[in-house]
């Protein structure tokens, strides 16, 4: 089975897990247009989405969830706490959206098992079982907690935000309530806080991470890797070595990770 991002930034976010029969998205924070060209060019047909799974309302994640479902019927999955906000945020009719608890649910031959992540509308993280693999996918979340990053643990893959660089955040240009949004506990996870998530990852069986939703105003992929690559190093963590990182592009498909 195979692992990709099609999007990843403040603009659009997108993930997808496929085998030969069948793909789950996660989030559809891109266009159908853009869904369409970029499953073209894998060699997808999106007749054979199985569901998407959403992890929250913000535009970013449910830009094309109605044109999704208008066209192909795709079956899309909210937590019942984040259906309001998704029902009011896309137009989605409340009858196509089946609704998941805290409990694992199965999406085709995909078991997707959400946690709760803080955030300033309701949000959840997901880890997803496949083929005996565990692919776990978090962005969008102020802090993360011991539980959080324990759900993280034994992951082929964890596809993790690393946002903003703090002091970016702090000398830019956003207004003072904006960056207080972004800086808080129900904001966004910065390239430190990441960083020691990571670490603590290393060491518990994760050898393959994709930073995602990376900030196009508050972070560059060099400032990114430099403080997460410069902590765990001070920390005895070797990336490349103990643990492989690679970086979501923001718009374009990429990388592909192919999971036995
Ligand atoms: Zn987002
Ligand atoms: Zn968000």
């Amino acid at each position: 089975m195979r692992v990709c991002s099609l999007a990843s930034s403040s603009k659009g976010n997108c993930n997808i897990l496929y085998t030969d029969t069948s793909i789950l998205v996660v989030d559809m924070g891109i266009t159908l247009k853009e869904l369409e060209e970029k499953f073209y060019r894998l060699g997808l047909d999106p007749c054979n989405i199985a569901g998407v799974i959403v992890s929250h309302e913000h535009s970013d994640h449910t830009k094309g969830l109605k044109s999704l479902v208008n066209k192909y019927s795709t079956p899309i999955y909210c937590h019942s706490n984040a259906v309001d906000g998704v029902v009011n945020k896309t137009g989605v009719l409340p009858s196509k959206i089946i609704r998941f608890g805290d409990a694992p649910f199965m999406v085709g031959p995909y078991m997707v098992d959400p946690f709760r992540v803080s955030h300033d509308v309701f949000c959840v993280g997901f880890n997803i079982f496949i083929e005996k693999n565990k692919i776990s996918i978090v962005t969008d979340l102020g802090y993360t907690t011991n539980d959080i990053v324990m759900r993280l643990w034994n992951s082929r893959l964890v596809i993790i935000e690393a946002n903003h660089d703090e002091q970016m955040v702090i000398s830019g240009r956003y207004p003072p309530v904006l960056k207080a949004r972004i800086l808080g506990d129900k904001g966004h996870l910065s390239n430190i806080n990441c960083a020691k998530v990571l670490l603590n990852l290393a060491q518990h069986r994760v050898k393959q991470v994709l930073l995602a939703h990376l900030s196009e105003e508050n972070n560059t992929p060099d400032v990114c890797y430099n403080t997460i690559y410069n902590y765990l190093h001070a920390n005895g963590i070797e990336p490349g070595v103990h643990i492989k990182i690679d970086i979501a592009k923001p718009h374009g498909v990429g990388p592909i990770f192919v999971l036995n």
